[in-house]
C-alpha cells in the first residue's frame, strides 16, 4: 500500500493522469458551471420570495467554475490551476452559505445541498494526485465549521456533520478505488507500449523505437552542430548456422552476439535490432575515428567469445560480425537524417562483406557522400526499406 501510494505520486504517473483527464476536466467544469446556474430554480422552490436575492450569488458561483476552467485550460496541474482548484470550491461553499442565510428556513431545507459537493468535486479533481484531491475535499468539508466561531455560518451543525462526514468517507473510498483502476490501466498501457518498441528475442529496442529515438537524438545534434556516428552490424554467414543447427540454436546464437556487443555500448548510445541478424548502434557525439574504435571493439568481442550452445560436439561455434560505420560532422554540405546515415553505414557494411567479412569499414562523412552520390545519380546498393 505504501509502495502504491508512493508510486501514484511519481511524476510520470501524474503527467499521464494530467494528459488523460485534461478534456474530461474541461467538460466536467462546464457541466458544473451550468449546474450552478440551474440551482437558481432550487432556491425558488425553497423560498420564492427571497430567491431573487440569491440570483447574483448563484451566477457568481457559476462564474467561479468558469474561472477554474480558464485557469486549467492547458494544464490542470499548473500552479494557477491548483490555486483555482483550492479556492473555487471554498468560495462556492462560502456563497452557498450566504444563499442559505438569505432564504427563509434556508439552513433547514438547504443544508442537504452540501452533499452536491460530493457529486461534482471528485470528478473535477480526478486528474490531480489523490493526495491533493482528498486535501481539497477535506478543506471544503471543514471550511463551514471554521466559519462558525466567527458567526459567519449559522447552520444546524449536528445535521451538517452527519451529512458531510457520512458522505466524505465513502466518497474518498470510491476515489481510491478509481485511482487503483486508473493505476492498473497505466501499468498495463506502459507494458503494451514497452512491448510495442522492444524486440521479443533479444530485448533490444526494435526498429520502430530506433527510428523515433534516433530522429530525436539527431535533431538535437543538428541544432547544436555536434557529430554523430552509426554502426551497422551484421552477423557473418548466419544462414549457415540456421541451416546446420536449426532456428532454435540460431536464436540462441543471435542472443549470444548481442550479449557480446552490449557491454561495449555506452548508456548514451542507442542500440536496436534492425531486422534479422542485423543491428544498428547510434553513437551520439562520436567522431568517425572514435566510432571505428568502438566498432572494432565490438567485432573483437564477438570473435573472441565463441558461442557455446551447440547441442553436439564440438559444442562451440566461432561467430563473427562485419560492421559498417557512417558518421557526419557539423558543417558538412548537408546535415543528414537517420536514413542517410543508415544508407551509408549499410554501404560500408557491404564493402566490409566484399572485403572478406569479420571486419570494420567506414564512410567518414555521411552527408558529403550522400550528396555526392545523389549528384552522380549513383547507388551502389538497393536502398533499405523505410520503417
Ligand atoms: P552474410 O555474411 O552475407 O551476412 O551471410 P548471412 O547468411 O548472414 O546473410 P543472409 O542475409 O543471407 O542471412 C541472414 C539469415 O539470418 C537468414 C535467416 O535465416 C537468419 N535470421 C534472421 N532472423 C533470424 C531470427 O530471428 N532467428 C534466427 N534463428 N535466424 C534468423
Ligand atoms: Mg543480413
Ligand atoms: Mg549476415
Amino acid at each position: 500500500m505504501t509502495f502504491w501510494l508512493r508510486r501514484i505520486h511519481r511524476a510520470d504517473y501524474l503527467a499521464a493522469k494530467r494528459n488523460d483527464f485534461l478534456l474530461f476536466t474541461r467538460v466536467a467544469l462546464l457541466i458544473t458551471a451550468a449546474f450552478l446556474c440551474t440551482t437558481i430554480a432550487w432556491d425558488h422552490a425553497i423560498d420564492p420570495v427571497h430567491a431573487r436575492d440569491t440570483i447574483r450569488l448563484r451566477l457568481i458561483e457559476s462564474l467561479m467554475a468558469v474561472v477554474w476552467l480558464v485557469a486549467s485550460w492547458n494544464n490542470i496541474h499548473a500552479r494557477l490551476a491548483k490555486v483555482a482548484a483550492v479556492c473555487v470550491p471554498l468560495l462556492v461553499s462560502l456563497t452557498f452559505i450566504m444563499v442559505l442565510a438569505r432564504l427563509d428556513s434556508g439552513s433547514q431545507y438547504g443544508i442537504g445541498g452540501f452533499l452536491y459537493f460530493f457529486i461534482f468535486l471528485p470528478f473535477l479533481l480526478v486528474g490531480h494526485s489523490i493526495r491533493f484531491a482528498v486535501a481539497v475535499m477535506t478543506g471544503v468539508c471543514v471550511f463551514p465549521l471554521m466559519l462558525a466561531p466567527f458567526g459567519l455560518a449559522a447552520l444546524p451543525w449536528d445535521i451538517y456533520n452527519a451529512y458531510v462526514w457520512m458522505g466524505f468517507v465513502p466518497v474518498v473510498g470510491i476515489q481510491l478505488l478509481c485511482e487503483y483502476l486508473y493505476w492498473r490501466v497505466f501499468v498495463y498501457r506502459g507494458r503494451v507500449e514497452r512491448l510495442a518498441v522492444t524486440d521479443a528475442l533479444t530485448g533490444l529496442a526494435n526498429r520502430r523505437r530506433f527510428f523515433i529515438e534516433s530522429e530525436r537524438i539527431l535533431e538535437s545534434h543538428r541544432r547544436s552542430q555536434r557529430r554523430a556516428s552509426l554502426l551497422f552490424i551484421d552477423i557473418d554467414h548466419f544462414k549457415q548456422v540456421n541451416d546446420t543447427y536449426g532456428h532454435i540454436v540460431g536464436d540462441a546464437a543471435l542472443c549470444h552476439v548481442v550479449d557480446a556487443i552490449e557491454p561495449h555500448v555506452r548508456k548514451s548510445d542507442l542500440i536496436a535490432r534492425y531486422g534479422g541478424e542485423e543491428f544498428v548502434v547510434l553513437l551520439p557525439e562520436t567522431s568517425h575515428r572514435a566510432a571505428l574504435v568502438a566498432a572494432e571493439r565490438m567485432r573483437c568481442a564477438v570473435a573472441d567469445k565463441p558461442f557455446e550452445g551447440l547441442p553436439e560436439a564440438p559444442h562451440t561455434l566461432a561467430l563473427t560480425v562485419s560492421i559498417g560505420v557512417a558518421s557526419y560532422r557539423p558543417g558538412a554540405r548537408q546535415t543528414p537524417d537517420i536514413d542517410v546515415l543508415i544508407q551509408n553505414a549499410d554501404e560500408a557494411l557491404y564493402e566490409a562483406k566484399q572485403a572478406g567479412r569479420d571486419r570494420v569499414h567506414g564512410i567518414p562523412d555521411a552527408a558529403e557522400r550522400s550528396s555526392a552520390a545523389a549528384d552522380a545519380g549513383a547507388r551502389t546498393r538497393p536502398r533499405l526499406n523505410a520503417p
